[in-house]
């Protein structure tokens, strides 16, 4: 019971899990822990008659016809922007819709950035960044320079603000690392830069379905996040941006929808947002996506925090009980992420020897090679949480790992 209690209204379980209907899924004949939410969560009922509801009623391409259809899809899916935009109080023109983290960031190196960048000119990110928040910036001609992680997956905040220079041309931040559950200072991160005259970016990835956001509160330039991870479709996300930066940056893809006027002697651009949204959209996942929010803010971001909390502390508790278990990110503000080495076992092994448990987890570098060269560790195993875990499933997970402890001993 001490992990559904909270400050915030305590959650019902058992109500909030039957509403997932992949939950029921028997996996190697076991009863199914799903621990690797940090690569994407599973989808609620709401969410996934939001899409049925959509083709069944409403489908048709938007934007550019009369009739009925076309009408309501176009309702849905602008009404979408309007929930999406709400949820993290941002303005509906400030909403540029995209396929995912990845592709926003992308937008940004190409559409913001790089029309600015002079030769030797940098990002300063962290040495806790996704692949996603290190490459677009490299693509795009930047040299990135990372700021330390110290030894408990903290960032180290001095060192980051003496990296701050005169060739910083933008900060990029994860709001929280999805390989150690780090939650970093991004309020801090933001006026430190802007003290400077420097844009921040935050990669809201794993922030997105765990904490309350508020990019006016923060300031913040960009935020980027993915559906998938917030209870929502895959392959549909959101990019953040402030109205300025949005007028001030040029397309990055030429199609429909994204022009006012087309001629063969040169073309001129539809208004922000729809400047960045070139082609038919995803229409079904921006639906999703709102459906995802609506579901999830029903029960409320602080609640789901306080949970989760509750049951990272658990598990924290518990993985201690393991011999040779090592957990790797032990930052004083963190998410619901547990990665972790073990001396006898590979993570891989460790990964396979759950699997036949019924325990999904994730093993791997995460995408964040660098991070893993910082802790000299080829791989982790990472159980990440969501709202519908329990301390039935870190129970499970701990009997698992008593198992790969006895198989590796
Ligand atoms: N940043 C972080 C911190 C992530 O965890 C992820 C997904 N693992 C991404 C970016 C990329 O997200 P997506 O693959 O949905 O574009």
């Amino acid at each position: 019971m001490s992990a559904v209690a909270s400050a915030a209204k305590p959650l019902d379980l058992a109500a909030i899990r039957a509403q997932f209907p992949i939950l029921q899924e028997k996996v190697r004949g076991k009863r199914l822990a799903y621990l690797d939410n940090a690569a994407t969560t599973q989808k609620p009922e709401a969410m996934l008659r939001a899409i049925d509801y959509y083709y069944r009623h409403q489908n048709a391409n938007v934007h550019r016809a009369v009739h009925e259809l076309a009408e309501r899809a176009t309702t849905a899916y602008e009404g979408a922007r309007d929930r999406i935009a709400a949820f993290i109080k941002a303005s509906r023109e400030e909403i540029v819709f995209t396929r995912g983290t990845t592709e926003s960031i992308n937008l940004v190196a190409r559409s913001f950035l790089q029309p600015r960048l002079q030769p030797g000119d940098e990002v300063l990110v962290t040495g806790m960044e996704h692949h996603s928040d290190i490459v677009p910036w490299q693509l795009a001609g930047a040299k990135t320079v990372a700021a330390p992680v110290l030894d408990d997956g903290s960032l180290d905040l001095d060192a980051w603000k003496k990296l701050l220079g005169p060739r910083t041309k933008l900060v990029a931040v994860a709001q929280v690392s999805n390989s150690l559950g780090t939650i970093n200072p991004v309020a801090d991160i933001i006026r430190e830069a802007h003290a400077r005259g420097i844009p921040v970016l935050v990669d809201g990835a794993q922030g997105i379905a765990h904490l309350p956001v508020d990019v006016k509160a923060l300031d913040v330039d960009f935020y980027a996040f993915s559906a998938h991870k917030l209870y929502g479709p895959t392959g549909f996300g959101a990019l953040y941006a402030k109205r300025a930066h949005l007028e001030a940056m040029p397309p990055w893809q030429g199609g429909g929808d994204m022009i006012r006027t087309v001629a063969f002697s040169g073309s001129t651009w539809n208004e922000v947002p729809y400047k960045f949204e070139a082609g038919t959209p995803d229409m079904a996942g921006a639906i999703g996506c709102a459906a995802a929010i609506d579901w999830l803010d029903d029960i409320g971001l602080d609640a789901v925090a306080a949970h989760e909390h509750a049951l990272l502390e658990y598990g924290t508790r518990r993985l201690a009980e393991v011999p040779g278990l090592r957990i790797i990110g032990t930052a004083p503000h963190k998410a619901g992420i547990l990665s972790f080495v073990m001396d006898k076992a590979h993570p891989q092994d460790i990964g396979s020897v759950l699997d036949m448990e019924g325990v999904a987890i994730r093993t791997g570098h995460h995408c964040t090679m660098p991070l893993m060269e910082r802790f000299q560790v080829p791989a982790t195993a990472r159980a990440s949480l969501a709202v519908y875990n329990g301390e039935d499933d870190i129970d499970q997970l701990l009997a698992a790992l008593q198992k790969v402890a006895r198989l590796f001993a």
